[in-house]
């Protein structure tokens, strides 16, 4: 019998069996995923930049915060997160009031030319593009190795006793009543019911409260119960593309002195995401319209994609790309919360789930996990070092403030 079972060990729920154990050091909780080990699922195949520069209040908490944990790790803890703050570069084909800009913390307009890097001047009427009028560099903001990142979580949750169980499906929630009359059907409508386990591959197993940090997976485990975990799955795609143009400038000091060109997003949304390590770009957009919302046993990333759809724009907007090959490539999902494109993390009965991180979990994961460490604990808010969060509003009753800047 565990205290509490947590399923998934992406992100997500790593970083909440470590929050729920540091409150509650003798707390029996297990993780368990269906994978060989953990972060095999979206967290291994995330693209994995982080900034605070959303247009929603809750989402800047919810990242900056994590930004600022995770910082503190890798600074003060020494675990190498391959955390560099090569800042977001948004290049956007519209002016940019200066005033609009105040409320973002951490972001300034750059005024120099950067028109040797970039073709500002564009204008295809067919493809929807224009000239580039702004450009935006959001500081507290690079990329992250999700492989550390997770691996930290994993090696301090070994420490702490936490115990997990790989090769594990759990293919179903097991809803009982709180007082059994031991009659066939139960339990009725009328009784007060509670999830008293987990029925898996490997057997039945208790626990006090269950936790779903299952992603694009959660609806699988709750749909068949009737509670909603309000998310749709969309593929996304990243490309690895590499080549002596982008040889030359991925060490660019320009835009911060971290000697890493900034991750970048064109007027259309497609972003190419620095690799440093072996000089290439991760390439990637978030295609809506004409995406089915669908969950692939196995998502593959369609060439044919990246060719008529991502590289014409990066040929418009970036000579150095335009010699480039993609050398490797690979796909997974987006658990959209398609109501305001912000994470929910709430209970129903003893069942806390999160959902909807919409494309961005890995900056998001440590405060993620200190809320459902909250939650867990009945608290009423969430301090975390950039804002307390009140509960309800990671709720999905919570007014919808819709997120702007989604990747
Ligand atoms: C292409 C792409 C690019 C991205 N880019 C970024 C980015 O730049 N920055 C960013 O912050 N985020 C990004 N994301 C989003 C980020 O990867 C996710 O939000 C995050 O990884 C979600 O973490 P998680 O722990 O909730 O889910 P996951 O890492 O998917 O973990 C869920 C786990 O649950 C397990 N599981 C599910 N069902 C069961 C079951 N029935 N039994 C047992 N185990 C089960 C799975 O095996 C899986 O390991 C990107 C995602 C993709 C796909």
């Amino acid at each position: 019998m565990y205290d509490a079972i947590i399923v998934g060990a992406g992100i997500t729920g790593l970083s909440s069996a470590y929050h729920i154990k540091m409150r509650n050091p003798d707390a029996r909780i297990l993780v368990i995923d269906r994978y060989g080990t953990f972060s095999q699922g979206n967290t291994g195949r995330s693209a994995a930049g982080f900034r605070d520069f959303f247009s929603s209040r809750l989402n800047y908490i919810l990242s900056a915060s994590s930004i600022s944990f995770y910082k503190h790790v890798q600074e003060d803890l020494k675990y190498d997160l391959g955390m560099i703050f090569n800042g977001y570069l948004f290049l956007l084909d519209k002016e940019y009031d200066k005033n609009d800009l105040l409320k973002y913390k951490h972001a300034r307009i750059i005024e120099d030319d950067i028109s040797d890097i970039f073709n500002m001047k564009n204008d295809n009427d067919l493809m929807n593009v224009a000239s580039i009028k702004t450009a935006i560099l959001s500081e507290n903001a690079g990329i992250i190795e999700p492989d550390k990142l997770s691996s930290f979580y994993y090696k301090k949750l070994l420490e702490m006793n936490v115990d997990f169980m790989f090769r594990t499906e759990v293919k179903r929630l097991i809803l009982s009543p709180r007082r059994p009359l031991d009659y066939a059907g139960e339990p009725f409508i009328w009784q007060d019911k509670y999830i008293s386990g987990i029925e898996t591959d490997h057997g039945i197993i208790n626990g006090d409260t269950i936790i779903l940090c299952s992603d694009v997976w959660t609806p699988l485990i709750t749909d068949p119960l009737g509670i909603d975990s309000y998310i749709k799955p969309k593929k996304r795609q990243v490309f690895q593309i590499s080549g002596p143009e982008i040889e030359k400038i991925i060490r660019m000091d320009r835009f911060t002195d971290t000697n890493v060109f900034p991750f970048t997003v064109f007027p259309s949304g497609s972003y190419i995401r620095p690799v440093p390590d072996n000089s290439s770009f991760w390439a990637g957009v978030a295609d809506n319209t004409g995406r089915p919302f669908k969950l692939d046993d196995d998502p593959r990333a369609e060439i044919d994609f990246y060719n008529y759809n991502i590289k014409p724009i990066f040929d418009l907007y970036f000579p150095a790309t335009r010699s480039s090959k993609v050398t490797t490539m690979w796909a997974g999902h987006y658990a959209y919360n398609t109501i305001d494109y912000t994470p929910y993390v709430f209970r129903n009965m003893n069942l806390i789930i999160v959902s909807g991180t919409s494309g961005s979990g890995i900056m998001k994961g440590d405060s993620i996990g200190r809320s459902v460490a909250a939650i867990y604990m009945h608290d009423k808010y969430v301090d975390l070092s950039e804002g307390r969060i009140d509960i309800n509003d990671l709720s999905p009753l919570r007014t919808p403030q819709r997120e702007e800047i989604v990747l």
